[in-house]
């Protein structure tokens, strides 16, 4: 082949590969996707590797971010779209300050190249709690309680009874990755304890009793 040839096969082959990317693949090129060394390609490859994550009020957290090969380090330009709730350093350090949501992007300097993920400032606390199963039955709840102390019907998988000193009715809970909501309180549950809303009095029980780390989230 010719030089001349050659030059055009290369050219069309990138015109190919980038057309090919372009319209259904995702708006960041991720690392793996890099390998073929074609020109500019694997120059221009920058992604998060998530599309969101949750940093708690007042901490720092350093977001990475995958490059292409031949991308340098420290030519990334970082961009809060809301400063109230998280600024970010020029090496990619979030400042979490109010409860909210940012979205962070990070451009490579010089082109269009960019990638951004979605950063949600949130306030919790983390508590060690012993929790036990519960239903509406009377021996569970005594007679006549159809609803909850927040006058809510309960649920499963939503209801959880908590020490209302401790934790205020409404609060999201997070337990095993599960989000539950601060629905009713009980005569028993006081302190660190809780209880889990079930709608049979079988699987109540055979929660038995179980050590769980609960995450509190406050606005
Ligand atoms: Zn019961």
């Amino acid at each position: 082949m010719s030089k001349k040839m050659k030059k055009l096969f290369l050219g069309i082959l990138c015109a190919c590969l980038l057309a090919a990317s372009l319209p259904f693949g995702p708006a960041s090129v991720s690392a793996e996707d890099t390998e073929v060394n074609v020109g500019k390609l694997s120059d221009s490859a920058i992604t998060f590797g998530y599309a969101k994550i949750e940093v708690k009020q007042g901490k720092k957290k350093r977001l990475n971010v995958m490059l292409g090969e031949d991308t340098p380090d420290g030519k990334i330009k970082w961009k809060s779209s809301n400063k109230e709730v998280a600024k970010v350093t020029k090496k990619g350090v979030i400042k979490a300050k109010e409860c909210g949501t940012t979205v962070i992007t990070a451009k490579i300097k010089g082109t269009d190249i960019k990638a951004s993920c979605e950063v949600e400032v949130v306030k919790y606390k983390k508590y060690r709690v012993r929790a036990t199963g519960y239903c509406n039955c009377a021996s569970c709840s005594g007679p006549g309680h159809p609803r909850t102390a927040s006058g809510r019907y309960p649920k499963q998988g939503r209801t959880l009874a908590v020490d209302r000193r401790m934790i205020p009715l409404g609060s999201k809970i997070v337990m095993d990755g599960h989000t539950y909501y601060a629905e009713d309180t009980g005569g028993a549950i006081k302190g660190r304890r809780i209880d889990v809303y079930f709608h049979r009095h079988s699987r109540a029980s055979r929660f038995g009793v179980q050590y769980k780390t609960i995450k509190v989230y406050y606005d």
